[in-house]
């Protein structure tokens, strides 16, 4: 499991109240104006959503994934005691938002139309669309260009699994010959490396089931194959650390950093560029 090369949409943007923002004592007033759930309402001029949990009783503050608000109440709250609460706890949403922005995912969607850019290895190529080629291959890159047959292009659905297949190729085929000098320069086994959405990570290690049976499996997000190289060689070298460390502990990041200086700048390079990755949503 690797925290360390999450990305960034894998940061808890959701913040669920802390002790500061759920520790607001005098519990609730039970008052005539009942907040009810699902309800918006502006409390110290911000708008935020209320959630009403029969078991809950104390107040709580959460900013969801897009930025919102949300009020968490016990049944019964009332306006005012929430009014109060978002007062007390002004510096805590500004802060919170303040995280938010900074990290939000920005994953582009690009549309299936001719010009749109798409990205390989850090470098952006024009989509342009045509006639089927042959032998037929939905998906090519030539000459500076990336080429989706026209036909295809017309079905979002098969149209993304096409584009989504041929970064897994051609991500697959480009880190096999960075694993072995990296598995060399960090001396451990070379594992088995396969390509395919990783879901929130850009990149795992999973050992050998036995010490010293099969190599342990190595998987990289084909979304990964849109940065720059430098970024794709430091989630390989990330991943194989873990092959001696696991975990991120002091001795792990004293690992990365004999393989990879830079490691911590690398790292921060690719929070920031990876909230811009083309991750398969497409635009209209
Ligand atoms: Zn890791």
């Amino acid at each position: 499991m690797c925290r360390a090369t999450s990305r960034t949409t894998d940061r808890r943007e959701t913040c669920e109240g802390t002790d500061s923002a759920d520790g607001y004592g005098g519990i609730v007033d039970q008052r005539s104006d009942q907040l009810t759930d699902g309800q918006r309402a502006v409390f110290d001029g911000r708008e935020a959503t209320v959630s009403v949990t029969r078991e809950r009783r104390r107040l709580g503050l959460t900013i969801e994934r897009d930025g919102r608000l949300v009020v968490r109440t016990p049944l019964g709250a009332g306006f005012d005691a929430v009014d109060r609460f978002v007062r007390e706890n002004r510096r805590w949403i500004d802060a919170k938002l303040e995280l938010w922005r900074r990290h939000r995912p920005l994953n582009s969607a690009p549309r299936l139309a001719e010009g749109e850019l798409f990205r390989y290895l850090g470098r952006e190529y024009r989509l342009a669309l045509t006639e089927a080629s042959a032998p037929p291959a939905p998906v090519r890159l030539v000459a500076g260009q990336f080429l989706l047959d026209a036909r295809v292009a017309e079905d979002p659905v098969l149209a993304r699994a096409h584009l989504r297949r041929w970064y897994r190729e051609a991500g697959a085929d480009w880190s096999r010959g960075r694993l072995q000098p990296w598995a060399g320069r960090m001396e451990v086994a070379e594992p088995r490396l396969v390509v395919r959405d990783v879901g929130k990570r850009w990149g795992t290690y999973r050992a050998a089931p036995e010490p010293g049976g099969s190599p342990g499996v190595m998987a990289l997000h084909w979304g990964l194959f849109q940065l720059p190289p430098r970024l794709i060689d430091y989630v390989i070298a990330h991943e194989l650390a873990h092959i001696r460390v696991s975990g991120h502990g002091p001795d792990y990041w004293r690992l990365l950093r004999r393989a990879i200086p830079e490691c911590e700048s690398l790292k921060a390079e690719l929070d920031e560029m990876g909230r811009h990755v083309w991750l398969g949503d497409l635009g209209r």
